[in-house]
């Protein structure tokens, strides 16, 4: 049976969390792949009492559903007390949270206090006028964490089956950081022992949950399961394929998905990537399509909806703008994207026109693909098309016939120009607000 992966075809924050909460109905188990708390993925269930709203940074948002296992793969970085928080959030509004339900990748690499303080002095040195100007990281140790891990000096997960072993590798690591945060930063330097002694009590707390996810996850698909394999941020946010440097430290992409799971394409089944109808982004780089102004204030929302352009992890407010096509198409290609999902279109009701980036141009020369890839975006102005937009609310279809012929002929003209069926379309966060794109 087929491992689906979920991917962001854009910079995050695509509604991926309320997609894999959604197709985790048929799913035994939902295994994140890539990143670390610097995620933030909302699900929004319906209950007796109005909709509950979950708020997930590292636990895979399929564990919203009772019968889904949970895993936390390789390609992971886990800050551990983010992750006990988590569990214990996830824990107060009803949930089992037990090894049995959520599995932590042996190999998945630990964040320390040390990771998220070279963290921020990085951001902050970044920001000086010479140094080349800030990437707009979310500050919570993720880039330290993927650097120790390629210099082969991380801390694996594995380490907390023997917590004074781990104590004594954190103790170690927190005063080799240290040098840097006060040679290099001038900054002050971190209690090592404190730090080492706290290790070791998360050690005891996770070790129960620690697993050889692979293996588990291979037993799974080899009986005939299915497995969601759910990405965090988005394609141009992958190390490799993004707009460098503008990225993240890992792969949010399809690859990255048997990479960070340790398992082989054979198992590939759907690569669904979500997409919003619009573009946004948070943090710094390059972004074609942006609007500025009222423009962009309408896209974004004033802040009052929980669905507003507005970061779930950190609240900034997120930059917003026009779907770029030829980004969009870029993602199709580097993933392997099979169907699109589209979300937000009710975010566009009311707009008299509509607008779409078919293309680029550049001096005299017009462009459908990318020459070298998104790293360097900025010698290109986008060609828009525009269609008439709808004035009727969709938040309330259910059915492709419930959506206004212009947002109809708005979601073909998506598929015209991508070349890839839409598959389903969000009108709204809640898990009833859905159509089927055929
Ligand atoms: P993710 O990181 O890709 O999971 O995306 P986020 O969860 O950060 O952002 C998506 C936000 O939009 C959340 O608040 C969702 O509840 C909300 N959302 C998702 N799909 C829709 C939709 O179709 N319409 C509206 N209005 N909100 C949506």
């Amino acid at each position: 049976m087929p491992l689906h992966i979920i991917v962001g075809a854009q910079w995050g924050d695509e509604g991926k969390g309320r997609i894999t909460d959604l197709l985790s109905a048929d799913a035994v188990a939902v295994a994140r792949f890539s990143g670390g708390d610097n995620a933030g993925h909302t699900v929004t269930v319906d209950a007796p009492g109005g909709p509950q709203i979950f708020k997930l940074h590292l636990l895979p948002s399929g564990l919203v559903h009772p019968h889904v296992v949970g895993v936390l793969g390789h390609g992971m970085v886990v800050n551990p007390s983010r992750l006990l928080a988590e569990m214990d959030r996830l824990r107060a509004s009803g949930a089992s949270v037990t090894p049995e339900r959520v599995k932590l990748s042996a190999a998945a690499h630990l964040i320390t206090p040390a990771h998220v303080a070279l963290d921020q002095a990085d951001e902050a040195a970044r920001s000086a006028p010479s140094a080349g100007g800030k990437i707009g990281t979310t500050g919570r140790g993720i880039g330290p964490a993927y650097t120790d891990k390629t210099a082969r000096r991380g801390l694996r997960a594995e380490l907390m089956l023997d917590p004074a072993r781990l104590g004594d590798r954190v103790l170690e690591h927190v005063r080799a950081a240290n040098l840097t945060l006060e040679r290099i930063y001038a900054r002050p330097p971190l209690d090592a022992a404190a730090v080492a002694a706290e290790y070791t009590s998360y050690a005891r707390a996770l070790a129960p949950y620690l697993a050889e996810t692979s293996l588990y996850l291979h037993g799974q698909l080899r009986a005939g399961a299915a497995v969601l394999a759910e990405g965090a941020q988005g394609t141009l946010l992958d190390l490799n394929t993004g707009t460098y440097p503008f990225v993240t430290s890992s792969s949010p992409t399809s690859g990255g998905a048997f990479v960070g799971l340790g398992l082989g394409p054979q198992f590939a089944g759907r690569i669904i990537g979500v997409t919003k109808v619009f573009q946004t982004r948070v943090g710094e780089g390059p972004f074609p399509t942006e609007a500025f102004g009222p423009e962009a204030e309408r896209l974004r929302g004033t802040g009052a909806n929980p669905w507003d352009e507005f970061g779930t992890t950190t609240g900034r407010p997120r930059r917003c703008g026009w779907l770029d096509l030829v980004l969009l198409r870029y993602a199709i290609r580097v993933n392997g994207i099979t169907e699109l999902v589209l979300t937000k279109l009710d975010v566009l009701a009311g707009l008299e026109q509509v607008r779409l980036c078919t293309g680029y141009e550049a001096g005299d020369q017009r462009y459908e693909e990318l020459p070298w890839g998104p790293a360097d975006l900025a010698p290109f102005r986008p060609i828009y098309e525009s269609m008439p937009g709808w004035a009727e609310d969709s938040s309330g279809a259910r059915t492709l016939a419930d959506l206004p012929a212009q947002a109809r002929c708005y979601v073909r003209r998506i598929e015209a120009l991508t070349g890839v069926p839409v598959s389903l379309i969000s009108v709204g966060p809640e898990r009833s607000q859905i159509v089927p794109a055929r």
